[in-house]
């Protein structure tokens, strides 16, 4: 479906934002505070994709970028257009991505440093599932990392500018 990216962006962090003030005794203990900062173009960005997939792809990097960050760390989300491209990014402050991991941070089952992964939970199967996505809707992602300071991961979709209406449809 056409999506009104900027919208769905801001659903999603809104999500994050509020997971915060929820102070259940389950998570009460383990919680991480963070910061989420937006830096988001005003124009509006449609476009074609599949909602519940792509939300899923956020909210694993976002997970992600606070699972593997210390407490009270920012994580900086910005959405852009280049002339036929939108870009997210999300950038945090955490362990960041040792050199020789990068080229194997999107295969299945793949985890840096087992130990340090084993006691953070998970599979390792949330990025390769995000490239899956991303790819079938013709986009890419993509991660920059300095170990020890921290990581931008980066989705590009297709896009082509859409004037206002639909005025000139059928
Ligand atoms: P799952 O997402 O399935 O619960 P996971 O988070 O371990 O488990 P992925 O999301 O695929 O799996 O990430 C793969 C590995 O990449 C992680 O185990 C972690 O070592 C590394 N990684 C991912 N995101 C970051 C990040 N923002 N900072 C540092 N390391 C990261
Ligand atoms: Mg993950």
């Amino acid at each position: 479906e056409l999506v009104n990216l900027n919208e769905l962006y801001n659903y999603i962090l809104d999500r994050f934002d509020m997971m915060l003030k929820t102070d259940t005794n389950d998570n009460k203990k383990a919680k991480k505070n963070y910061t989420i900062k937006r830096d988001f173009t005003r124009r509006e960005l449609w476009v074609e994709i599949d909602t519940d997939k792509f939300m899923q792809v956020v909210d694993n990097i976002m997970n992600n970028a606070i699972k593997y960050s210390p407490d009270g760390g920012v994580v900086t989300c910005r959405l852009l257009e280049t002339h036929n491209h939108v870009i997210l990014s999300i950038s945090d402050q955490g362990l960041g991505i040792p050199k020789k991991d990068v080229s194997h941070i999107f295969d299945r089952f793949f985890r840096v440093d087992k130990a340090r992964s084993r006691a953070q939970g998970g599979t390792g199967l949330g990025l390769a599932i995000s490239k899956e996505v991303i790819e079938l809707h013709g986009g890419k992602i993509w991660v920059d990392s300095i170990e020890g300071k921290g990581s931008t991961f980066y989705i590009s979709l297709p896009y082509e500018e859409y004037e206002g209406d639909l005025w000139d449809e059928n």
